[in-house]
């Protein structure tokens, strides 16, 4: 018998997915991906990216700081006995997911720690074969595989991630390492923009390292970081090397000039962002869904999760190049189950 639905991806997107699916009784079976080396190395493990964060102060319902002073005086006793325990003290991305993928858990999502390798969607129900060697078909998907942050793929990049090397100002930029001091921001779009303006907000400096003299962002975003006192543009430039050590993490970085190579600069920074894009996780599609032109799955019609498979529906950041946040995944996760609910029913599969 072929599975009703099976969501693959283990982000916001895919367990707000699994939530809905199994709260409609459709006992959605969740592919969580795959506890591999490949996966580590490519920052595609199960629970996604938020995995790879620290704490999370924008996802709504969950207070930073210690809330016992505010619990206190503001909550009635009454309603204190139904708050969980982690209420009082802000959420972390790895406790965000991990909770998430309990509460689909509790409805009877059945989870499987595999990758999906291999789908064929020419025909339906669609067939799927995991890393694992599973086989098996399900009327419909739901893709929710997210992007990974591209990083330069320096050694050191990747020895000092987590002790302040990130791709995510949003994320870390407030994290007490920042405050006070310079940072250092890599790239010339408007994510770079971006984060480099908003880590303004805590960082003494902040350094945006470009490889060439002119930005690819926006003018309106380049012309907003390039009139903040604190921005100082290191043009034609790139990351030689990401300066460090074990007790300190990142205390800088080494950039050369790309117009002449034998020059270089040591920056000191207590961060680095790496700010050159996202990719899509979609290899495993092999094309048969269509995408933009930087390979993000593209939802055909506006306001709804299809793609251009019918039966096959999109989710969080493998569909989204433009606002990759925690909670609009998770509200596209919750779309895509509705939408393929109503699917389902249409074709008396419910
Ligand atoms: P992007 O536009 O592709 O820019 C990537 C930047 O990284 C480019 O400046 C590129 O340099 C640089 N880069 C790439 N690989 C590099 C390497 N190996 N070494 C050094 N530099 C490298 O990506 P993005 O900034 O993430 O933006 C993605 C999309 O999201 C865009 O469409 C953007 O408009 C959108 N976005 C919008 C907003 C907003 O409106 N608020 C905010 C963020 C992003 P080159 O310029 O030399 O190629």
């Amino acid at each position: 018998m072929p599975e009703r639905i099976t969501i693959i991806g283990s982000g916001p997107a895919g367990w707000t997915a699994a939530i809905y699916a199994a709260r409609a009784n459709l006992e959605p079976i969740v592919y969580e991906g795959a506890f591999n080396e490949d996966n580590r190395l490519k920052g595609t493990l199960p629970l996604g990216q938020l995995a790879l964060t620290t704490e999370v102060e924008n996802y709504p319902g969950f207070p930073s700081g210690d809330l016992t002073a505010f619990l206190d005086t503001s909550i009635d006793e009454k309603k204190r006995k139904y708050m969980a325990p982690h209420a009082k003290e802000g959420v972390s991305g790895p406790e965000l997911m991990e909770l998430m993928r309990q509460q689909a858990m509790n409805f009877g999502a059945r989870i499987i720690t595999d990758d999906i390798a291999e789908l064929d969607l020419s025909e339906r129900p669609f067939k799927l074969k995991s890393l694992g060697g599973t086989e098996f078909e399900s009327h419909a998907i739901i893709i929710a595989t997210g992007a990974r942050a591209n990083y330069l793929g320096l050694d050191s990049e990747e020895k000092f991630k987590n002790m302040g090397v990130s791709a995510c100002a949003v994320c870390d930029g407030a994290m007490p390492r920042y405050r006070g001091k310079p940072l250092v921001v890599v790239g010339g779009g408007d994510s770079a923009m971006e984060e480099a303006t908003f880590l303004t907000k805590y960082a003494s400096t902040v350094y945006i390292v470009h490889r060439r003299d002119e930005f690819r962002a926006s003018k309106i975003m380049a012309d907003r970081a390039l009139a903040n006192e604190k921005i100082t543009v290191k043009w034609s430039s790139n990351i030689d090397e990401v300066l460090g050590d074990d007790e300190n993490g990142v205390t800088g970085v080494r950039i050369r000039s790309t117009i002449d190579p034998e020059k270089t600069e040591e920056l000191e920074a207590t961060g680095y962002f790496a700010a050159i894009g996202h990719t899509p996780n979609t290899d495993f599609l092999k094309g048969q869904l269509q995408t933009n032109d930087k390979g993000y799955v593209i939802w055909p019609v506006s306001h709804r999760t299809n793609t251009s498979v019918e039966g096959v529906f999109a989710a969080g950041d493998v569909a989204d190049d433009h606002y990759k946040q925690a909670v609009t995944a998770a509200g596209t996760g919750c779309a895509a189950a509705l939408d393929a609910e109503r699917w389902l029913a249409a074709q008396g599969l419910e």
